[in-house]
């Protein structure tokens, strides 16, 4: 399951060649992914250009000179490859570029900008989906809470967010109304690097535990993104994909191995239904 930073790399690795360009054919290969593609989405985009490619959450949204959006949710293995005939491993190190399609029968959308790139839209599973927004839909994006990565997040704002709240800090986080697109294996990580005990109640976390966790939450997303993009560069000179890489992480995925910090060992716990590693020791 792609998280934010891997959101966000994709996103990174598409702009260079969608922004600003003319899409010149959009092909659907089959009439939907999790959801049916919108009545008329090849027409939308045919001939329109793309003005803004930027990220929500955790949806890619292709902003058009029609005053549409398209987003797009990678689901569970949805991934882009960057065919791109004027480039080649040699006159493009590093790029996101390959000679041929990989697995083609999961090859679902592609586009094909002015330049003659095509980005191909690849997903085994098809939990992902593709949705138009047009500027008299309401915005799907109304009810989400602040960017984690945007000044809009910090301390203060945390403070007033979790404000009163019963639930546990690990559950707050989690939700989407407070903060956009953080998920579970990010919202682990933080809290280990604010020292903040997932059991905890939202309420009762702090100003200072608050301004604490604003910045956690910023510095292990970053970390992740920069991660991501020399993970991307050397995996896309195997099979060309814009996909999901692998982090190393303090808690998550680590019960019973030793503590970074404190060589305690790393516990489990399941809440709400999701697994919630952390350090008993150096989170209160
Ligand atoms: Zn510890």
């Amino acid at each position: 399951m792609p998280e934010l930073p891997e959101v966000e790399t994709v996103r990174r690795g598409l702009a260079p060649y969608l922004e600003n360009r003319l899409l010149t054919e959009v092909r659907l290969n089959r009439p939907d992914l999790r959801f049916p593609f919108a009545p008329g989405m090849t027409d939308r985009l045919n001939g329109a250009r793309i003005l803004r490619l930027t990220r929500r959450a955790k949806y890619i949204l292709a902003e058009t000179d029609r005053d549409d959006r398209l987003v797009i949710h990678l689901g569970m293995s949805g991934r882009f490859t960057i065919i791109d005939p004027k480039q080649t491993a040699e006159n493009a190190p590093g790029m996101f570029v390959h000679a041929q399609e990989t697995r083609p029968q999961h090859d679902h959308v592609v586009f094909r900008t002015e330049d003659g790139v095509e980005i191909v839209y690849n997903d085994p599973r098809r939990f992902g989906y593709m949705l138009m927004y047009g500027p008299k839909d309401e915005d799907p994006f109304r009810d989400v809470g602040p960017e984690p990565l945007s000044n809009e997040f910090s301390g203060p704002y945390l403070a007033h967010a979790l404000k009163g709240r019963k639930m546990p800090i690990k559950a707050a986080l989690l939700d989407q109304r407070i903060v956009a697109g953080l998920g579970n294996i990010y919202v682990c990580e933080a809290l280990f690097r604010s020292g903040i005990s997932p059991r905890r109640l939202a309420g009762n976390v702090g100003a200072k535990r608050c301004e604490r966790l604003a910045v956690a939450v910023r510095d292990v997303l970053s970390a992740a993104i920069e991660a991501g993009g020399s993970t991307l560069r050397d995996y896309a000179h195997a099979d060309g994909g814009l996909g999901y890489f692998q982090h190393s992480f303090d808690v998550y995925g680590r019960e019973t191995k030793p503590c970074h910090t404190c060589s305690a060992a790393i516990q489990r716990i399941v809440q709400s239904g999701r697994s919630t590693f952390f350090c008993a020791n150096c989170q209160s």
